[in-house]
């Protein structure tokens, strides 16, 4: 069966197989009589997969004996709070780099749990973002952590490396890498908490990840409820209480796909074949435009305008009808995006460039 190519931002495609394996498995999970979802995750099979897939998430990260995995929920959002709540008393200070949405976001969520100060700025005059300003132009005051978004999804903005924050008394640096965790290695070293929703490069929305650095845990504020707690959560192996099962056993299977892959630096390679394969088409033509600056453009989420707006609805109907879903850009910034995490195919890419090849000769 040939699917359409679905470049939703997230939830995102996942890998076919990986559904394929997810649909086989539905009813009777490895001889359960049952499906994966209506297990105990207290039983001895179930702990087993949720291990497994710890274990194979470490070894795709290459991720450092001093940091831990929490399998958690709430989204991305949730731990835009929980994350000062957890490593910030209530008067120190949390530098906010911003560079596009989400970043806006994490400053707000952050905001009643310790003394937001804005470091960077990225705003453009009429309200856009096309690049991360200079390391050296931050105002990093002492402080328990710097938070950065990796990956800004609505506008397309990616951190090309991560900053040493360390070396500045800015305290933990804190990534929100929702967008493009696993489809890039990341330097540990410059990291104390690296967190994402999993509806994009990993599994179903549902599932929530916090990787933390373990001399960051055991400092939560009295009022954090238990189940915010990420060292009550690394205590007990993520299983305190009833995690997101099905999402953990999705997570599971798309890293055994991962790792068939060749891993992360493998597809690494892939996603930077599909991202210049489209920017590169993009930069030549006189009907689409990509306005981030070159060295901040992401490889995941790819915002681009049509020169004669008037052509927007014609592109998404036409790109419907040729098998190319969710092209619409965010409503906030207009146009279109292609988003094109880990799981869509160089085909799906080139299939893309196709279409608007043809759409711009016959336009
Ligand atoms: N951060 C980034 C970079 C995102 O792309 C998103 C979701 N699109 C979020 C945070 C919010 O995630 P959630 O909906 O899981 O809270």
């Amino acid at each position: 069966m040939q699917r359409p190519y679905n470049f939703a931002p997230g939830p995102a495609a996942l890998p076919q197989p990986v559904l394929e394996q997810a649909a086989a498995e539905m009813l009777d999970w490895q001889g359960a009589g049952m499906s994966v979802m209506e297990v105990s995750h207290r039983s001895a099979a179930f702990e087993e997969m949720h291990n497994r897939s710890l274990d194979n998430l470490r070894k795709l990260l290459k991720l450092p004996d001093d940091f831990t995995i929490l399998y958690l929920q709430g989204g991305a959002s949730g731990h835009n709070a929980a994350i000062p709540m957890n490593i910030c008393a209530p008067d120190d200070v949390a530098n906010m780099v911003i560079t596009g949405a989400w970043s806006v976001k994490s400053a707000k969520d952050a905001q009643p749990y310790c003394q937001v100060h804005e470091a960077a700025n990225a705003k453009t005059a009429d309200g856009g973002f096309l690049h991360v300003p200079e390391f050296a132009s931050w105002d990093l005051k002492p402080a328990a952590m710097t938070l950065i978004c990796s990956n800004e999804t609505v506008h397309g903005v990616q951190f090309p490396e991560f900053p040493d924050v360390a070396s500045h008394d800015a305290g933990a640096l804190v990534v929100d890498c929702s967008s493009d965790i696993l489809s890039r290695p990341f330097d540990w070293s410059k990291i104390g908490v690296a967190f994402g929703g999993a509806q994009k490069n990993i599994g179903p929305a549902g599932l929530a990840l916090v990787i933390i650095r373990k001399d960051l845990l055991g400092k939560a504020q009295a009022i954090t409820p238990r189940v915010w707690n990420y060292q009550t959560a690394h205590d007990a192996n993520s299983l305190h209480h009833t995690p997101s099962t099905y999402g953990i056993y999705l997570a599971g299977l798309v890293f055994d796909w991962l790792l068939e892959q060749g891993g992360v630096d493998a597809i690494e390679q892939i996603n930077n074949q599909k991202a210049a394969l489209l920017y590169d088409y993009i930069d030549q033509s006189s009907m689409y435009e990509n306005r981030v600056q070159v060295p901040y453009r992401s490889k995941m989420n790819i915002p681009f305008f049509l020169a004669d707006e008037a052509l927007n609805a014609e592109f998404l109907a036409q790109s419907v009808d040729a098998g190319l879903l969710n092209l619409r850009g965010h409503r906030s910034v207009g146009g279109m995006r292609a988003s094109i995490y880990n799981s869509m195919p160089l085909a799906g890419v080139q299939a893309l460039v196709a279409f608007m090849q043809e759409f711009e000769r016959t336009h």
